[in-house]
């Protein structure tokens, strides 16, 4: 079945949700205006695709009430604004995964609502404290926390629980209307957030093509960026006006929308960080007799699924050092160019600070520090010769060890003769990028990140 044009009732009610949650969030204007709006008769709840499409199943949600309604709309369009359904396919969670997926992206997510003042939201949304773990972390960490109790619940259980057909188990979410979970189509009502937010599509969701005849195109990815870009600018502008509160999460999330990144990050460290986490997960060994009381249960499955016990240690996090080139070769440009890959870098993988480590090296490795922001990186410390195995070295040599070391350089530099103990990724920049990459030795991957100002586009 089809969703279907709403009636004008339907959009004057809808309209109404809306203004109260423009009232709470202003700088969400341009996502809120940009859903395209279905009635889903039957499913239960609302969901969001990739495309912008809003999926509310009216005759259920209106008995919620207007702020209800208000703030669950903005966690919907909060899901797009996090980019979701893209994080989700780029750290390439399965489907199998979706159902836990999209519970990590509302934990993400509802700390932020709360923030705002969304109280509905922090009283029946899926919050960071329910799984034991702090505010403000990535929707992949909340991710790899809930694979490990799953895990663990499942070794427990001796492997009784077989977890249904298709590779549902864990399955259901508790976010939105906080109503227990859902089964997939037959059966109860749909309780996750759809295809936007990473999670499993609705059951009334349109292929990203289907317009019905004309009546609803999704947005293009052109728009979608714009409206990235342009929801990035207000909140950016509402937090130095010190209008109300903008929740510090997407104050960041903004900042990095708005420095740009030339290279298709996601993928590259998205496959290395996969590699990674599954290295480590087989060699996490977890201690229950450290199991940290204070924590509530939480169910995750069905009405018969089964109680998850925490663990008293947290995920495995990525951990990355950034070698940037400052010898006096690298001019102003390229070094704005290396700013921009790390911060790209850090908004891909959603790490800073003493997970993204910033050595600033030239012939020597001189200031080592934690990522906090474009802004602490406008200083480059050393201005002579180039060496960058001084850096790998002195990255190698962090205390607490690294998961992998990324090299930004302009080459024209000594490489390591041997195959370093973790993976280390160079990128070349400036003019002589291209020439200076066949020095690159064969087990460092590198790739060469093009000067967008001489790429006459
Ligand atoms: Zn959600």
């Amino acid at each position: 079945m089809k969703p279907i044009i709403p009636t004008a009732e339907q959009y004057a009610e809808f309209s109404a949700w809306r203004a109260v949650a423009l009232s709470r969030m202003p700088y969400m204007a341009a996502m809120l205006f940009s859903v395209r709006v279905l009635n889903a008769p039957g499913m239960g709840t609302f969901a969001v695709d990739a495309h912008h499409r809003l999926y509310i199943d009216f005759d259920e949600v209106t008995g919620w009430g207007t702020t209800a309604c208000a703030e669950v709309l903005l966690h919907e369009v909060g899901h797009l604004f996090g980019e979701h359904a893209s994080f989700a396919r780029d750290f390439g969670i399965s489907k199998d995964d979706h159902d836990v997926w999209n519970v990590a992206a509302d934990a993400s997510l509802n700390d932020d609502l709360a923030a705002a003042g969304c109280d509905y939201i922090a009283d029946t949304g899926m919050m960071p404290a329910q799984l034991g773990e702090p505010d403000y972390q990535t929707a992949q960490h909340y991710f790899g926390v809930l694979k490990r109790m799953m895990q663990q619940q499942q070794q427990q259980q001796g492997g009784q629980h077989g977890g249904g057909q298709g590779g549902q188990q864990g399955s259901g979410s508790g976010q939105d209307s906080g109503q227990g979970s859902g089964q997939d189509g037959a059966g109860g009502p749909f309780s996750g957030c759809g295809s936007g937010s990473g999670g499993r599509a609705a059951p009334m969701e349109l292929d990203a093509d289907d317009d019905l005849d004309g009546q609803s195109p999704g947005a293009s990815s052109g728009e979608r960026k714009r409206l990235l870009v342009s929801t990035a600018a207000q909140i950016v502008e509402h937090a130095s006006r010190g209008r109300g509160s903008v929740p510090a999460g997407l104050v960041e999330q903004a900042n990095q929308i708005l420095t740009p990144s030339t290279t298709p990050w996601q993928r590259i460290i998205g496959s290395m960080v996969r590699r990674v986490v599954r290295r480590r997960a087989g060699q996490e060994r977890t201690d229950y007799t450290r199991r940290d009381r204070r924590r509530h249960n939480v169910r995750i499955g069905g009405p018969s699924g089964s109680k998850v016990v925490y663990p008293g240690r947290s995920a495995p996090k990525v951990r990355l050092a950034v070698v940037r080139d400052t010898s006096g070769s690298m001019g102003k440009q390229e070094l704005e160019i290396v700013t921009g890959e790390i911060v790209g870098i850090s908004r891909r993988l959603r790490i800073k600070g003493r997970d993204l480590m910033i050595l600033d090296v030239d012939a020597d490795a001189h200031a080592v520090r934690g990522f906090t922001g474009a802004a602490a990186l406008g200083t480059a410390h050393g201005r002579g010769g180039t060496d960058m195995t001084e850096g790998i070295d002195k990255a190698l040599q962090t205390p607490g060890g690294v998961d992998a070391v990324v090299v930004i350089t302009d080459g024209g530099t000594p490489w390591p003769t041997e195959r370093p103990r973790v993976p280390v990724i160079a990128c070349l920049v400036g003019p002589w990028a291209q020439h200076t990459q066949d020095q690159v030795p064969d087990f460092i991957p590198h790739l060469v990140i093009e000067d967008p100002t001489q790429q006459g586009s």
